[in-house]
């Protein structure tokens, strides 16, 4: 059965590998929540599915940005769902892929039930090993964490070998092998494109989502459609809004999500660290993006790079702004490079960049309201062990003003005060009692008191 890939809807089901299907669809699949299904787009993967009670005769598959990558498929595009045939894993061998975990114990807990196969990347959050894997990948994750917060909480993994192959399922039969060093996931056989950021990453921002998948996404995927039509897609994007509200972020999730080449630039960073040489850094970077088109440049603070002109003081900064204008003129590759430019003073910039053929399409990225708070806090408490009583909708009641990197601080301050209370309990190279690990927990306290910071 073919279906539309759509958001994943519900943040649980985020790094949990459930897909999301009506349950008409359901029906007819002959499936019930927990089976497992094929989900083929440009690769084939499989996965747990459920039911949507609110997607009923929408024929729509709801899958995160794991899942997407794994079958080979964006958000709007059809995939085809069939029950899937799966055998039970005799073994399965993963390895961290951004950085080293230790894990002792038995870690099968955590990942029964999982369908996977091989060159898939799952994360597996906190909160779902706290139950079923104390002592084991749940406090090997925290120590390696406590220096370093993983911004998500989550820990990705990808699956180098299955036995037997094709898809499998861990059972209590599977023997589970986690690989303490992390692999290098581009030479891994097999393996889907690293994720990053994805659309489920970011709160609060529907409207701009669906705004840059349009300008960005769909002239880099399907740059026939745009040709087809006689329009040419857009060069430059102009993305403005106060600083950690999310730019970067967008930027980076639609370059993950349009499998593009993602090359980040600091406006500031290249007047001051190229001295004399920042015009040539710049035309380095465009060529670097023609060759592996489809790219994406993103240049932050860009209004460094291209203040008004008559601003500007030095020669430098003259030929700065002019070499950015060539270079996007220049382009040729018709909307297989598209450049974003983020800036929190549109104003400041040289209105010659604002002009046709360069950036001339904007977007504002706002400070979030309230529903947009309380998914951000939704998303950065998505791997972390809460108390019951804490209620994000509360916290986004009372965090007016606050924008996404502020409530991700907040989130970060809330788990570093648990750590805190727990640190004196725990001893160099020894296992976590198990007492200390009951007390990781979050809570509604823990975030108050953050606040007050
Ligand atoms: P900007 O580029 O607008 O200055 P960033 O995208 O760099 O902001 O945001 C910094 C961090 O704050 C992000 O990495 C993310 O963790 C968090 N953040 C900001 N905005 C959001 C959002 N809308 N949703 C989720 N997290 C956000």
């Amino acid at each position: 059965m073919k279906l539309k890939v759509a958001e994943a809807f519900s943040q649980a089901d985020v790094g949990r590998s459930i897909a999301r299907i009506d349950p008409a669809c359901m029906g007819k699949l002959d499936l019930l929540d927990g089976d497992m299904i094929e989900i083929e787009g440009r690769k084939l993967t499989a996965t747990t599915v459920a039911s949507s009670q609110s997607d009923i005769g929408l024929g729509i598959i709801r899958i995160d940005g794991y899942i997407r990558k794994n079958a080979g498929t964006s958000l709007g595009e059809e995939v085809t769902v069939r029950k899937a045939e799966v055998k039970e894993a005799q073994k399965v061998v993963l390895a961290p892929v951004d950085q080293k975990v230790m894990i002792r114990g038995d870690v099968r807990g955590a990942f029964r039930g999982r369908v996977l196969s091989k060159g898939d990347i799952i994360v597996t959050g906190i909160r779902q090993q706290q139950s079923t894997m104390r002592g084991s990948l749940f406090d090997e994750f925290f120590r390696d964490t406590m220096s370093d917060v993983s911004p998500m909480g989550e820990l990705k993994l990808a699956v180098v070998t299955t036995k037997p192959a094709g898809t499998v399922k861990i059972t209590e039969m599977t023997d589970v092998e986690v690989q303490t060093e992390p692999v290098d996931v581009s030479k891994l056989e097999g393996v889907k494109t690293l994720v990053d950021v994805t659309y489920e990453d970011i709160g609060g921002l529907k409207e701009e989502v669906k705004k840059v998948r349009e300008m960005i996404e769909i002239p880099l995927k399907r740059p026939e459609l745009f040709e087809r039509l006689g329009i040419s897609p857009p060069k430059g994007v102009l993305m403005h809004g106060p600083p950690g509200t999310g730019k970067t972020l967008l930027a980076k999730a639609v370059a993950n999500e349009s499998d593009a080449h993602f090359i980040a630039i600091q406006g500031p960073e290249i007047m001051s660290k190229y001295v004399g040489g920042s015009e040539e850094k710049l035309r380095e970077f465009f060529e670097e993006a023609e060759e592996n088109a489809p790219s994406i440049v993103f240049i932050d603070e860009i209004d460094a790079i291209a203040p008004k002109r008559e601003e500007v003081s030095g020669e430098t900064e003259r030929r700065v702004v002019a070499q950015l204008l060539t270079l996007m003129d220049g382009l040729k590759s018709r909307g297989q490079v598209v450049v974003i430019g983020a800036t929190n003073r549109p104003d400041a910039l040289d209105p010659a960049l604002r002009r046709g053929g360069r950036f001339d399409r904007e977007i504002e990225i706002g400070v979030p309201d309230k529903d947009g708070r309380q998914e951000v806090l939704q998303i950065h408490t998505r791997g972390m062990p809460l108390d019951d009583k804490v209620d994000l909708d509360e916290i986004a009641d009372t965090t007016h003003g606050f924008v996404g990197a502020d409530l991700e601080m907040l989130c970060k301050e809330a788990a570093m005060r648990v750590l805190r209370r727990v640190l004196p309990d725990i001893k160099a190279d020894e296992e976590i009692p198990p007492e200390t690990l009951k007390k990781m927990i979050i809570k509604k306290s823990d975030f108050k008191e953050a606040l007050k910071e």
